[in-house]
């Protein structure tokens, strides 16, 4: 039950309980409060997620053990009895949450793939695909972001099923993130597949990490945008918040 290298002295049951240890951060100069401020300033450090090398070395379920194996750990630190069987499960259940479901998006292999059509139609106007749910995770807290994305694109030539816009969003948002990379990688994604710069994503979410804990601010949301090719120009982003604030379709 032991993590390698996370506990200077370490208890008779192997849980390590003192509070001389010291963590990494500590270690490299940063000090808990500069910890808490960074991740409450939400920035990120790159566009791209950042991956280790090695990070599909291991097989998913290696994953699902060596995650059950030390979520095991943080539970016994915080003092529970996994002895009990409401949470003798939950150690695995966060495991297989965690390497099959909410951060399977960190994975390549399970990108969407995009199938063009040709525009027959020759349909040269914007498309907008708006309130697709956005289910995400804050990678400086692991709590949730939850709210939804407007996307829009203009045809080069080709069109996309409209299911898979979804899929795209839902795939970059199963990984830690941050909303404005999420933002940036959808719109990133869609040039891609598309083959034009005319694409649009905004997104608009409210943080746990902001609404339950911290300033603990139950009403705010944040919103994002990226504006590429033909919405930069003002008309063409004007008529996209005009789509997107009005009142959407019930049926
Ligand atoms: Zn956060």
């Amino acid at each position: 039950m032991k993590l390698n290298g996370t506990s200077s002295n370490t208890q008779s049951n192997g849980t390590p309980l003192n509070g001389t240890h010291k963590n990494s951060y500590a270690l490299n100069g940063y000090h808990d409060e500069l910890v808490d401020e960074l991740g409450d300033a939400h920035g990120a450090s790159s566009l791209e997620t950042p991956m280790r090398a090695d990070a599909f070395a291991m097989d998913d379920a290696l994953k699902i053990d060596l995650i059950e194996e030390h979520f095991r750990e943080i539970m016994t630190i915080l003092g529970l009895d996994l002895t009990d069987d409401s949470l003798n499960g939950s150690p695995r259940r966060v495991a297989k949450m965690y390497v099959n479901e909410v951060f399977s998006g960190l994975n390549p292999a399970n990108k969407p793939k995009a199938t063009l059509f040709d525009n027959k139609f020759r349909y040269n106007e914007m498309l907008v695909e708006k309130d697709i749910t956005v289910q995400t995770y804050c990678e400086h807290h692991f709590v949730p972001i939850i709210g939804k994305a407007h996307v829009a694109y203009i045809s080069s030539g080709k069109v996309i099923g409209l299911s898979k816009l979804n899929r795209i969003v839902e795939y970059f948002c199963k990984r830690p993130q941050v909303q404005e990379r999420l933002t940036m990688q959808i719109a990133g994604e869609l040039k891609r597949v598309l083959e034009t710069d005319d694409v649009a994503v905004i997104i608009d979410a409210k943080h746990l990490c902001v609404s339950t804990r911290g300033i603990r601010d139950t009403h705010s949301s944040t919103i994002t945008s990226s504006y590429g090719g033909k919405f930069e120009e003002e008309s063409t982003r004007q008529e996209l918040l005009r789509y997107v604030t009005q009142p959407g379709v019930t049926i």
